[in-house]
């Protein structure tokens, strides 16, 4: 039977699948491909269940218009020349920012979709561009701007070679590691400690990944702040910090030592409930460790203190040489680099929602507003 093969289209992993059809051309079974270079036989069922979103009898296949109440399909010259009509309308009476537009995940994560977003709104002078990423990851793009100068720019942990990985707020085996997508998580991770690695789930919940690999430790909910403040402290006390890299590449160095100088590990045992000497223990295995990181998702991003939280991480592991260090933490530039389309200027003003004063994120307002 015919195969064509093509990648998921629902989240960021981008895995990729293999349709069979029969000899008439219906689809027969959508399986994981195999010998795809990055996905390597993985897709969840999402993904494999793509026929049954294709021949879902609530799919919409034609535009819908709501005449009298019900709704009807029309044809797509009709919906686009109206739509475009009202818009122009609309623009003329009320302005461009009368105009907003929602981008939604699956979207987010393929090619053209966002850049054409992007130029769809801008086209109106709109602002209005809302986004998913402040659900639960924009504190990662806040952050990667001012030190990495992209919100691409996204450093992951070198899972393959990393002799210690702390993960905070993650579940890999369900979610596939956000901002990593690492397909065969599990087996991964459970290859880490096979050849002698350790990992850490530092989670409030026994997460269905901490049940099958490494070392589960509950953190009181929302503390993670503290966490790394200690972390840093001790990675400081313990002589953990790389001088030469911080010295040639870092800026801020002594700031941040006096931001971490009174959080030690007894200070903030009180607030996350993380024993003293389990911080000192991993601190100094960590600095011991051949390539180390600390990792967090979505339990940190969508904390009171995301940014600063996850500002912190990148501090860790940049001053104790874990940055851009195989088995730390590694920056893929993909195919072609997408943080040169995407840089952060710190002179230009930053734009605000005008309700609250929020800071828009790589052009976007929070979905929340
Ligand atoms: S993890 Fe699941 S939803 Fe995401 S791309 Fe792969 S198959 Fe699709």
């Amino acid at each position: 039977m015919p195969v064509q093969h093509t990648f998921c289209r629902i989240c960021e992993a981008a895995c990729g699948l293999a349709v069979e059809f029969d000899n008439e051309g219906s689809l027969v079974t959508v399986s994981p491909n195999e010998s795809h270079v990055a996905s390597k036989g993985y897709a969840c069922l999402k993904g494999l269940k793509a026929q049954d979103f294709r021949d879902s009898p609530d799919r919409i296949t034609e535009p819908m218009k709501r005449v009298d109440g019900k709704l009807v399909a029309i044809s797509w010259e009709q919906a686009l020349s109206e739509i475009g009509t009202q818009l122009k309308q609309l623009k003329a009476s009320e302005g461009g920012d009368a105009i907003g537009m929602y981008m939604g995940n699956p979207i987010s994560m393929s090619f053209l979709p966002p850049v054409l977003s992007h130029a769809f709104i801008k086209s109106f002078d709109s602002h209005k561009l809302y986004h998913t990423g402040s659900q639960d990851c924009n504190n990662k793009f806040v952050v990667a701007e001012r030190m990495y100068g992209s919100a691409q720019i996204q450093p992951f942990p070198d899972v393959d070679n990393s002799q210690f990985i702390i993960a905070i707020g993650s579940n890999p085996v369900i979610s596939k590691m956000s901002f990593i997508s690492l397909p065969h998580s599990s087996k991964r991770f459970k290859a880490l400690v096979a050849r002698g690695g350790r990992v850490v789930w530092l989670n409030p919940r026994k997460t269905e990944t901490a049940k099958q690999v490494g070392e589960h430790f509950f953190i009181r909910p929302d503390t993670d702040v503290f966490f790394m403040l200690g972390f840093l402290h001790e990675l400081i006390v313990q002589q953990g910090v790389d001088e030469g890299r911080v010295e040639s590449q870092m800026l801020g160095w002594i700031t941040i030592k006096q931001a971490v100088k009174d959080w030690s590990p007894e200070r903030v045992e009180q607030v996350t409930h993380i024993a003293a000497n389990t911080l000192r223990e991993w601190v100094t295995q960590y600095i011991a460790a051949d390539g180390a990181s600390i990792y967090s998702s979505t339990g940190v991003n969508q904390g009171s203190h995301g940014s600063l939280a996850f500002w912190l991480q990148e501090v860790i592991n940049a001053v104790s040489g874990n940055l851009d260090k195989r088995g730390g933490t590694l920056v893929g530039t993909g195919i072609f680099d997408v943080s040169k389309f995407n840089r952060f200027d710190p002179a230009k003003p930053l734009q605000k929602f005008r309700l609250g004063d929020i800071p828009l994120v790589m052009d976007t307002v929070p979905a929340g507003c």
